[in-house]
């Protein structure tokens, strides 16, 4: 993993009234799990996508491993961070290995390496190769999906993987396990994990530390969950 930095990050979309970030500053270290938790609308998508360079902030830094990223192509951010959302975010019109292997591929890893890897992925999310790698999105259940989209996120092996809601679509059965298995992933790759949810008892179960969070993003409060439950 690799600590993130964020400093006085701002986002203020064109023609609203208020930022919907407001000068946000958090330190999160190498190899923890954060949990962004707060109402919806409360910025942290918007907080999420501005360390992914998906959205231009409007103001404030972004450090990655104690490098500055707020000005870096995206493209070569792409190896630093993953990025898995809701609903898998999948492409529909490409088959699991190939939207496992897009990242790889956007950033120039051989074609023998990505091979090796899609099998890879695939067997740490717990999906048979064989089985899955030529399937479409549709021609899997939403559990399935989201397993992919975590192997998709973790393929180029960032060190930073940032998820909004990923686990958001899926029957709750699912989802406990899909909970699980990102405990055990993260004790085994060690990623900085920052992951956004309005489940609470989602935040209490993943996190390191949770950020909760109120409007425009405004940090109530950034502890562990001992010290959350207890105040
Ligand atoms: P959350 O992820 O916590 O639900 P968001 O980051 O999606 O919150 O949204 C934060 C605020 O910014 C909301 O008030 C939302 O309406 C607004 N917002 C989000 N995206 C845009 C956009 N593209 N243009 C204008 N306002 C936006
Ligand atoms: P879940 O309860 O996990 O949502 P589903 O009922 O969606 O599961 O699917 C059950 C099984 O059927 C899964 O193994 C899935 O891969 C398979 N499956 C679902 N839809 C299709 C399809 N269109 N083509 C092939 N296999 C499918």
């Amino acid at each position: 993993g690799a600590t993130i930095e964020l400093e006085n990050l701002t986002k203020h979309y064109p023609g609203s009234a208020a930022p919907a970030v407001d000068s946000v500053s958090m330190h999160i270290d190498a190899g923890e799990l954060v949990v962004f938790v707060g109402p919806s609308g409360c910025g942290k998508s918007t907080t999420l996508k501005m360390i992914n360079r998906l959205i231009e902030p409007t103001g404030g830094r972004i450090r990655i491993g104690g490098e500055d990223v707020t000005d870096m192509d995206p493209v070569k951010l792409r190896r630093k961070i993953g990025y898995a959302i809701q609903s898998s975010g999948l492409f529909p019109h490409m088959t699991v290995a190939q939207n496992i292997g897009l990242v790889p591929k956007l950033v120039g890893w051989p074609k023998a390496r990505i091979r090796a890897r899609i099998e890879e992925m695939l067997d740490l999310v717990g999906l048979d190769p064989g089985e899955f790698h030529g399937r479409y999105p549709r021609q899997l259940s939403g559990g399935q999906q989201q397993r992919v989209g975590v192997a998709r996120a973790l393929a180029a092996d960032p060190p930073v993987l940032l998820m909004d809601e990923p686990f958001g679509a899926v029957d709750p059965i699912t989802r406990d396990h899909l909970q699980d298995e990102l405990i055990r992933l993260q004790f085994e790759l060690h990623k900085t994990i920052v992951f956004v949810t309005h489940d609470f008892d989602e935040a209490i179960k993943l996190g390191d530390r949770i950020a909760v969070l109120r409007e425009r993003s405004h940090i109530a409060q950034f502890d562990t969950p001992e010290a959350i439950l207890t105040n």
